[in-house]
């Protein structure tokens, strides 16, 4: 039996292969690599360059490979884009969802892990947030994925397909031995875009907006390593595999750290000054967003071995230093 994952050449989708085959599952990718590197998929991994909205093609996966669970990872992703291009997000996002649940239906696999947000709760009314706070968002980024996890929720109830929600906050870092990380084109992400500067490829990094609501004036996010968050994921699917009932797990360090802080952790792990300077806000963009993940803690048993974004970071700044300009077959 295979674990299916979709997006697997993607940042997150390809750390999630890597951990999976380091403990002797067998793994299928499909990827439509629009955003994905293929580089980025481990060799042992079976590939299809396949789009989840391709009923017919994702159904002839199914029908070669014995797939006995999903784990989903093939959704945009970018804010300030879902805002500008709607419609494209709730086609392959919240489209690409029914396609994919119509194939497992079909094929009666009935487990899938889901990668979903912060994004979902919107502006937060408590923090740390917690599973049970409302979901309100304010972007078609999180409206596209609230509607994916309401989608899985019928069809629980109507096919009895289990699944599990992974809401994460923000991830950061790559694998320890550097050989993949992230790779966005273009590159929006904090983390990298710090590092970007380090590098020499950037004057400097903009903070955006100095004057919100917390101590330093600038917004505060609470930072998973990604190797962290893709062992949430195995959990997930053990706890499926295992009977329980669908579930919505957050994934966060329940620490946050301001745009600020993460800059002063860079300059401490790469040893560059690097410079910063402090632009306008980014719209949409909420004070502070930490999750409360005592429930993945105590349910999952999920113990996230990295607990400072110094050395977070360290595992990002490892993969730029030895792929300078990310995947050679970026487009
Ligand atoms: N950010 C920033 N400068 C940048 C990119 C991001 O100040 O060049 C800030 C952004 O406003 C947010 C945090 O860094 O507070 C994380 O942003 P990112 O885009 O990495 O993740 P998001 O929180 O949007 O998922």
């Amino acid at each position: 039996m295979s674990v299916l994952v979709l997006g697997g050449a993607g940042y997150i989708g390809s750390h999630m292969v890597r951990r999976l085959l380091d403990q002797g599952q067998d793994v299928v990718v499909v990827d439509n690599l629009v955003k994905g590197h293929r580089a980025a998929v481990a060799p042992e991994a079976k590939f299809y360059q396949v789009d989840i909205r391709d009923k017919q093609a994702l159904s002839e996966v199914f029908e070669k490979e014995n797939i006995d669970a999903v784990v989903h990872f093939a959704a945009f992703s970018i804010v300030p884009e879902s805002v500008a291009e709607p419609l494209m997000y709730f086609d392959n996002n919240t489209a690409g969802m029914v396609t994919l649940l119509e194939v497992m239906k079909d094929f009666d696999v009935k487990k899938i892990v889901f990668s979903s947000t912060a994004a979902t709760y919107g502006n937060p009314v408590n923090i740390p947030i917690k599973e049970t706070d409302p979901q309100n968002p304010i972007n078609p980024y999180g409206e596209s994925k609230l509607m994916m996890e309401k989608m899985m929720a019928w069809a629980d109830s109507a096919y009895d397909i289990k699944w599990v929600a992974l809401r994460y906050f923000n991830v950061a870092g790559a694998i320890e031995d550097g050989s993949i990380g992230e790779d966005h084109g273009p590159e929006t992400h904090l983390v990298p875009i710090i590092l970007q500067a380090a590098a020499g490829q950037r004057e400097y990094i903009e903070m955006f907006g100095d004057d919100y609501k917390t101590p330093d004036g600038f917004n505060v996010r609470d930072y998973v390593h990604v190797v962290d968050l893709a062992d949430a994921h195995i959990l997930a699917l053990d706890y499926l595999a295992k009977g329980n009932k669908s579930a919505q797990f957050n994934l966060g360090s329940a620490t946050g750290f301001s745009v600020k802080e993460m800059v002063e952790a860079a300059r401490e792990a790469t040893g560059v000054n690097i410079e910063a300077k402090v632009g306008p806000r980014r719209p949409g963009d909420p004070d502070i967003l930490v999750a409360d993940s005592t429930q993945a803690r105590e349910v999952l048993g999920w113990q996230p071995k990295f607990d400072n974004v110094k050395d977070i970071i360290k595992t990002a700044w490892n993969w730029k230093e030895k792929h300078p300009n990310g995947y050679d077959d970026r487009k």
